[in-house]
C-alpha cells in the first residue's frame, strides 16, 4: 500500500496526537502491516509539540503504572526493551487502606506467582522510546510540530491541511489528541462529561524509608492519595505522588514552601514510609471524567483519552488507551486482509463495540469506588471497613482482582 513520490501526501491513515497511545498505535500499524501481502500501511503521524525527552538526573512528574498486558503492547511495538533500559520501577505489592477506619487490603505479586503487580514508567520515557522506534519506521512520516488548520471529508478520503500549507490526505484519520481533543469537538462527537472539582497534584517525593517496592494509596472522604514506588538504580527512596483534592485545598497546598509541603504530606500519608524529606516541583492538574458517546464515524474514529478520560484513582487510563491500540490495529489488519476501506464505518464500528463496554465499565468502577471513599455516613463507613477487611481474608478473590486489574486471564 506504500503510494510512490507521485502521491508524497496521499497516506492509508493519518494519527492525531503523538502522546503514549498515539505514538503506540502508528508504531504498531507501521510494524504489523510489513508482514501484509498488500504491502505496508503508509502512515502520517501528526503531533503539536516536540517529543519529551527522558532525563536520566530527574524524573518525570507525569508516571503511569502500567499493567502486564500493556508491557505485552509495548513489547508487540518493540520499544519495551529500550524503555526499561532507561527506567522503569516495577512494583511488588499493593496497599490500600481506608483513612477513616482500620480496612484495609494487601495485594502482592508472589500470591499469583508473578514477578511484578505492573511497571511504574514515566510519560517521557514511554513516548520517547515509541518516537527512537518510530523513526526507524520507513513507512511512517512524522509531522513534528505541526498546526492543522482544516479539514475536510469526501467520498474518497480525508485530509487535513497543516498551518504550513501541507495537505495530508487518506482513508482513515484517527484521533489520538488527548482529553481535550480537538478532533473530537471540531466533528461534533457527543459526550457524557462531568467535572470532579478535584486536581491532582503530581510530583516526585523523597522519603526517610524505602518504597519497598509497593504501591500505597491512602483513600480519604477528599480524595485519594497514592505514592507510587520509582526505581533510581536501586535507590528505593523516591517515590511519584498522586494527590487528588478539591480545587480550592489542591490550591493552597500547591502554594505552600516545600518544607510545609513535606509536612502535610507525611501526615496525609500517616508516614508510611517515614518522613517526607524532599518534593520536586509541583503540578496541579484539574480532573474531568468524559466518554464520548461514539468513538466512531465515517473515516474517523476516537482513542485513548481522545475518546474517555477517568479518574486517576486506580491507574487504569492509559492502560484502557492500550487495550484500544490493539484492538484497532486488530480491525485495520482484518480490513486489509479482506481488501475494506479501511475508514468504512462498519470496520470502525467493529472496534467501537469491542471496546466500549469495556471503557464504560472501569469509568463506572472507579465512579463508584470514588463515591464509596467520599460517603461520610458511619453505615457507609463501617460497611466499607469491614468489607475491605474480609476481602483481605479471601485469597482467592483477591487473587483473581489482582490477575484482572493486571490484564490477565482469570481463569
Ligand atoms: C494525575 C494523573 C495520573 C495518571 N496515572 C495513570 C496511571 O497510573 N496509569 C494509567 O494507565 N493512566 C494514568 N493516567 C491517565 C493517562 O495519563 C492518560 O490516559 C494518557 O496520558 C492518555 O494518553 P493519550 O495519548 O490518549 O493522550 P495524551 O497523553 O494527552 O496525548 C495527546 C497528544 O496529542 C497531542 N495533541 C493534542 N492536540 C493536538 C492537535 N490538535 N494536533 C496534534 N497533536 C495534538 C498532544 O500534544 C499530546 O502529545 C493518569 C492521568 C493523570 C491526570
Amino acid at each position: 500500500m506504500v503510494k510512490g513520490p507521485e502521491s508524497q501526501n496521499q497516506y492509508d491513515i493519518i494519527v492525531v496526537g503523538a502522546g503514549m497511545v498515539g505514538a503506540a498505535l502508528a508504531c504498531l500499524l507501521a510494524k504489523d502491516s510489513q508482514g501484509y501481502a498488500s504491502g505496508p500501511l503508509r502512515i502520517a503521524l501528526v503531533e503539536a509539540r516536540p517529543a519529551p525527552r527522558f532525563n536520566p538526573d530527574q524524573f518525570d512528574p507525569r508516571v503511569a503504572a502500567i499493567t502486564e498486558k500493556s508491557r505485552q503492547l509495548l513489547a508487540c511495538c518493540g520499544v519495551w526493551d529500550a524503555v526499561a533500559s532507561k527506567r522503569v520501577s516495577p512494583y511488588q505489592a499493593m496497599e490500600v487502606w481506608d483513612a477513616e477506619g482500620t480496612g484495609r487490603i494487601q495485594f502482592d505479586c508472589h500470591d499469583i506467582h508473578q514477578p511484578s503487580l505492573g511497571h511504574i514508567v514515566e510519560n517521557a520515557v514511554l513516548v520517547e522510546s515509541l518516537m527512537t522506534e518510530i523513526a526507524d519506521l520507513d513507512n511512517i512520516d512524522l509531522h513534528c510540530p505541526a498546526v492543522i488548520t482544516g479539514y475536510e471529508t469526501n467520498e474518497q478520503g480525508i485530509s487535513i491541511l497543516l498551518e504550513d500549507g501541507t495537505p495530508l490526505s487518506a482513508q482513515l484519520l484517527l484521533a489520538a489528541d488527548g482529553a481535550n481533543s480537538a478532533i473530537r469537538k471540531h466533528f461534533e462527537f457527543e459526550t457524557v462529561e462531568w467535572d470532579y472539582g478535584h486536581q491532582a497534584i503530581v510530583s516526585t517525593i523523597a522519603t526517610e524509608r524505602s518504597n519497598q517496592q509497593t504501591a500505597w494509596q491512602r483513600f480519604m472522604p477528599t480524595g485519594p492519595l497514592a505514592l507510587l514506588p520509582l526505581n533510581n538504580q536501586g535507590d528505593l527512596k523516591r517515590c511519584s505522588i498522586v494527590w487528588s483534592q478539591e480545587t480550592a485545598e489542591a490550591e493552597r497546598l500547591i502554594n505552600l514552601s516545600d518544607k510545609q509541603f513535606c509536612a502535610e504530606l507525611s501526615r496525609a500519608s500517616e508516614h508510611c514510609l517515614g518522613q517526607v524529606l524532599e518534593v520536586d516541583k509541583r503540578f496541579a492538574i484539574p480532573l474531568r471524567q468524559r466518554h464520548a458517546k461514539d468513538y466512531v464515524i465515517h473515516r474517523l474514529a476516537l482513542i485513548g483519552d481522545a475518546a474517555h478520560s477517568i479518574h486517576p484513582l486506580a491507574g487504569q487510563g492509559v492502560n484502557l488507551g492500550f487495550a484500544d491500540v490493539q484492538v484497532l490495529a486488530e480491525e485495520i489488519g482484518r480490513a486489509v486482509e479482506r481488501g475494506l476501506d479501511l475508514g468504512d464505518l462498519s470496520v470502525l464500528k467493529r472496534y467501537q463495540r469491542r471496546r466500549k463496554p469495556e471503557n464504560l465499565a472501569t469509568m463506572a468502577a472507579m465512579e463508584g469506588f470514588k463515591r464509596l471513599f467520599a460517603a461520610d455516613p458511619l453505615a457507609v463507613r463501617l460497611l466499607r471497613n469491614i468489607g475491605m477487611s474480609t476481602l483481605n481474608q479471601i485469597s482467592p478473590v483477591k487473587n483473581q482482582l489482582m490477575k484482572a486489574a493486571m490484564g490477565l486471564s482469570t481463569n
